[in-house]
């Protein structure tokens, strides 16, 4: 038996349904920027309450094609200092400064306060990553202060497809929001981005910027320095067709994140995720904290031998200020973004997981928690 890290969910009905339309694009040689790009960000657009939609090649260059619109040149953008390496790599890629803020305890994402305290006259814009797919419900806070500020706000909803606040959802709450669909994705196109964003501006800078900055797509006159960052219609289908699925792969990561609640409620110590009053997260990762003391990798290492359940992949075991690459940063002092970093797991959640799965896994942590941590 045993529950893997991570299980990539395409049924028998969505494979074929992938097939025919690569057979069809196949035989029109409409094999970028085609119909099922067009319908893939109408779709994602919908699914979001989002005006626009632009799908490019990745999430990364999601986040710096905004960046480049907002032009970033030679100024700061505040990110957290927990998050993936992409955050802060398209803000250099884009010729800004990154500026690294520490996170909230509960929501693992920046606060106000945190924000506030790296805020400078130099400061061009603040990429608020949902972590784990929870949209923090100080989101709206965030947005007033960098509207005083004249800063745009920026999502990287990365984690976040479909996830909402007050009823609104990723991607709606700044100047654009950034999504991801490499394929440990919630939702996946194999590789590929999306860009929402209310401005008609945005859209069009957008659309430049993925086509080799080119003024029109017939036109070979280059009028931005964008790049090679399409999303091709193969990648669009399969995007397509996942996303049908997004409202039922939330439903049971949510069921599956609900019974980890009750499940692992006894465990001295343990934090497990709370998801405040109006958010409604889906559950990308269900980030619980160890107690402090715990060696992380013993605990993995004896839920994976004694029980054959894979945890998975950590959002994030290292800050940014101490990944090797960020060097320049090492001395920065982000106390709690070093504690989460330190002492989170994340359980496995699959979008088509079962009870006895989700079972298994309750009693492997219990288990190793009481051997470990009790
Ligand atoms: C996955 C991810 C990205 C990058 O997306 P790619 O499609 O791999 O370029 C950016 N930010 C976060 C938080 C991510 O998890």
């Amino acid at each position: 038996m045993g529950v893997p890290a991570a299980r990539i969910v395409f049924d028998e009905s969505d494979r074929r349904a992938v097939a025919d339309a690569v057979t069809e694009m196949l035989s029109t040689g409409a094999l970028t920027l085609g119909p099922w790009t067009e319908r893939f960000e109408e779709a994602f657009a919908t699914e979001h309450g989002a005006t626009h939609a632009v799908a490019v090649a990745s999430g990364t260059a999601a986040l710096e094609i905004v960046l480049r619109a907002i032009d970033v040149r030679g100024r700061d953008v505040v990110v957290p200092a927990v998050t993936f390496y992409a955050t802060a790599a398209a803000v250099v890629h884009a010729g800004g400064r990154p500026v690294l803020a520490d996170i909230d305890p509960d929501t693992l994402a920046l606060s106000p306060g945190t924000v506030e305290a790296v805020l400078t006259p130099a400061t061009a814009a603040v990429v608020l990553v949902h972590i784990g797919g929870l949209i923090t419900p100080h989101v709206d806070a965030l947005r007033a202060l960098c509207d005083r500020r004249g800063i745009p706000l920026v999502e990287d909803a990365a984690h976040a497809h479909g996830s909402s606040y007050d009823g609104r959802a990723a991607g709606t709450f700044g100047l654009a929001g950034a999504f991801s669909f490499y394929p440990t994705k919630v939702t996946t196109s194999g590789e590929g981005g999306m860009i929402l964003t209310e401005s008609a501006e945005i859209r069009d800078e957008a659309r430049i910027h993925r086509d080799q900055g080119k003024g029109a797509f017939t036109a070979n006159h280059h009028i931005r320095h964008g790049a090679s960052w399409r999303m091709s219609e193969p990648n669009a289908a399969v995007g397509t067709v996942h996303l049908r699925r997004l409202k039922e792969f939330l439903e049971t990561r949510r069921r599956v994140a609900r019974r980890y609640d009750a499940g692992l409620a006894g465990l001295d110590g343990l934090r497990t995720p709370v998801e405040p009053a109006g958010c409604r997260s889906n559950y990308y990762k269900y980030v619980a904290l160890l107690p402090p003391g715990v060696d992380r990798a013993a605990f993995k290492r004896a839920v994976a031998e004694g029980h054959g359940v894979r945890l998975s992949g950590e959002v994030y075991d290292l800050p940014l200020h101490h990944q090797p690459v960020f060097a320049e940063y090492r001395d920065a002092r982000l106390p709690v973004s070093e504690d989460v970093c330190a002492r989170q797991i994340c359980l496995p959640v699959h979008s088509d997981m079962t009870e006895d799965e989700t079972d298994q896994v309750i009693e492997a942590v219990s288990a190793v928690h009481r051997r470990l941590a009790g």
